[in-house]
């Protein structure tokens, strides 16, 4: 390595953590919360910090949901990179938590408040590297812009695909980063490998319904919705779904291969030969995290019928949830699903994330990743060797879904990428007591500047 790419700065320390601290205090719960308040927070942050009103914009479909829009110039060598991160979080009830989840607490060494680790945090680390490049002034090879945007966790209004549909130009970059996942992940403390999501998985719910005229349950008969709808789930559970590996999965197959051992390691190099050996691939899917690395799943999450104890049930539906691998549409799996099912009495309909419940999925699909860029694996690896020196970095397939589902369905792909370390049994994401480690915090504002100076240099 020619010289020391991490160069920790007190000021950007102290900036990120009052950012941090700012943005935990403004409730952005699509409740009751403003998306906007905080984006015009962050916009008296980049205007002391030097950024031109020209350069910043807040926009949005409605006074709750404005996003925002930075903008570093560079020297135009390149196609821009766009950095997204979402404002908005989840809901949290004060009885639900140890201390008011939209107060920021310090305590034993952890940042609590929600948005904490998801991602408020990743917010304030972007904007403080984009401040600490402005006041050094450092001109990348590429415009570095900055989008914060409104509802990756729900509502209605997706920052991300308003930006796309009503402002690309705004926007337009040659690839993404998002600060939502990825990370060192660790085993009590011990470092294990920096994640990298370079491609996602797609949500989707589908309805099963078993109808039936009913009756006096002390006349039973042999046709019954409940049977019916258990035969229809049995069937579910006794289907897995073609084995497939995509340009990520298998990036990340041919790292595990190197870090792994015994049967572990004979079973990879099994499933990455063509055609690939079926009993490895059965063996490994006994792992649920290799299981969904592998295949498309769908499970039934939960179930409602019968109308009282004493009459034949008119009506029995499960909930299924699926998580699609890339290429396949949310129809496609519908008609697989009917097909497994075989059972022309059972009605297999699609819900949308507003609830709807729709005869037909959309056409909408995860896109086959592209090989994963090397500018930006190098430039990490780099780094990580620097600041967790000895563990891999590793491409891998998110199994939720992240606002990148709209920049790669654009043609941007996206990668989830942050230097913050989290415990493999502490993820507090959506959940009580949202925290992030102090140490983990500034390590992260550390690495992002490294990082992304490497990837914006050349
Ligand atoms: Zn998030």
């Amino acid at each position: 390595m020619a010289q020391q790419a991490v160069q920790p700065d007190e000021a950007t320390h102290r900036l990120a953590h009052d950012m941090l601290m700012q943005l935990s205090e403004i409730n952005t719960t699509d409740s009751i919360g403003s998306v906007t308040a905080a984006a015009e927070a962050m916009v008296q942050r980049f205007r002391d910090a030097g950024f031109p009103e020209s350069d910043i914009h807040v926009l949005g479909p409605n006074d709750r949901k404005k996003n925002l829009v930075v903008r570093l110039h560079g020297s135009g060598k390149h196609k821009p990179v766009l950095l997204i991160g979402h404002l908005d979080v989840v809901e949290a009830r004060r009885e639900d938590w140890s201390t008011d989840p939209f107060k920021f607490v310090e305590q034993e060494g952890y940042f609590y408040g929600r948005g904490s680790s998801d991602m408020k945090d990743g917010d304030a680390i972007m904007s403080a590297t984009l401040m600490r490049m402005k006041k050094e002034g450092y001109i990348p090879s590429r415009d570095i812009i900055l989008a914060l945007t409104a509802d990756e966790e729900g509502g209605t209004s997706n920052g991300v695909d308003w930006l796309l549909k009503n402002h690309r130009e705004l926007i337009d970059a040659e690839f993404v980063m998002n600060h939502d996942g990825g990370g060192v992940l660790s085993e009590h403390g011990k470092p294990l490998m920096m994640e990298v999501n370079a491609t996602e998985k797609l949500y989707s719910d589908f309805v099963l319904t078993a109808t039936n005229p009913g009756g006096h349950s002390s006349l039973p008969r042999p046709d019954n919705a409940i049977y019916e709808l258990a035969a229809a789930i049995t069937r579910i559970a006794n289907y897995q779904f073609p084995f497939e590996l995509n340009n990520v999965t298998r990036a990340y197959y041919e790292g595990q291969q190197k870090i792994s051992a015994g049967q572990r390691a004979a079973d990879i190099a099994a499933i990455l030969k063509t055609p690939p050996d079926l009993d490895a691939v059965a063996r490994l899917s006994k792992d649920p995290i290799d299981n969904s690395t592998m295949h498309t799943t769908c499970v039934p999450t939960r179930l409602s019928g019968g109308h009282a104890n004493n009459a034949l049930p008119q009506t029995a539906q499960a909930n299924v949830n699926c998580r699609i691998l890339p290429g396949h549409s949310l129809e496609e799996i519908r008609l697989a699903l009917i097909k497994i099912i075989a059972d022309s009495k059972i009605k297999v309909q699609y819900r949308d994330i507003g609830g709807q419940v729709l005869d037909h999925g959309s056409d909408r699909h995860s896109f086959v990743p592209p090989p994963p860029r090397q500018d930006v694996f190098a430039a990490l690896r780099q780094v990580v060797a620097e600041m967790w020196p000895g563990i891999p970095v590793l491409p891998t397939m998110a199994t939720g879904a992240s606002d990148g589902v709209y920049t790669n369905a654009a043609g941007m792909p996206t990668y989830i990428i942050s230097g913050e370390q989290y415990d493999r049994d502490d993820v507090r994401a959506h959940g009580k007591d949202e925290r992030i480690g102090v140490q983990s915090f500034y390590r992260g504002v550390d690495f992002y500047y490294a990082f992304l100076k490497n990837v914006t240099e050349k």
